[in-house]
């Protein structure tokens, strides 16, 4: 089988950032942006935890989805297998800088946040109780501080 392109990224030299993965056109026509967006340097920092990243998902995708000016092209979120990060699928041809606004509003409100996390009940969700928040938020006030709120361009483009 061939290596798919996320594969070929040298994830040695890979930092924290916001990266544009992929971009691919639909039959009808729309371009759909693929985000990584990589929370720790992998295999050099310790990964995020499994609850900590399920806690982020449920927050970051209703974050998104209620986002006045972005909720329409907002396509999915989710984790990293190897969660050292998520990806990000938005409607549109964009640039990482572009979405960088919109990752610290929503990483704020995640590192802010207080109170029930959304959908984080047996009914709405598979493994409900599976989830830090007092992690997931302390994962977002690292990520806001030491790469979003300061966003260099090798935080910004892969490494080539
Ligand atoms: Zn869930």
């Amino acid at each position: 089988m061939e290596k798919i392109p996320s594969f070929t990224i040298d994830h040695n030299r890979l930092l924290r950032g916001v990266y544009l993965s992929r971009q691919d056109r639909t039959p009808s026509g729309d371009i759909i942006s693929t985000f990584d967006i990589r929370l720790t340097e992998p295999n050099r920092q310790p990964a995020l935890s499994p609850e900590s990243l399920h806690a982020m998902e449920h927050l970051a995708a209703t974050l998104l989805r209620n986002n006045p000016e972005w909720k329409n092209r907002i396509v999915y979120w989710g984790p990293m297998g190897c969660c050292t990060g998520n990806y990000l699928i938005i409607q549109g041809d964009l640039s990482s800088s572009q979405i960088v606004p919109l990752l610290i509003d929503t990483f704020r409100r995640i590192a802010d946040f207080e109170g029930d996390i959304p959908g984080a009940t047996p009914k709405d969700c598979g493994n409900y109780s599976f989830m830090d928040l007092k992690q997931a938020k302390e994962d977002a006030r690292r990520f806001l501080s030491e790469v979003l709120e300061n966003i260099k361009e090798e935080n910004l483009n892969y490494p080539q």
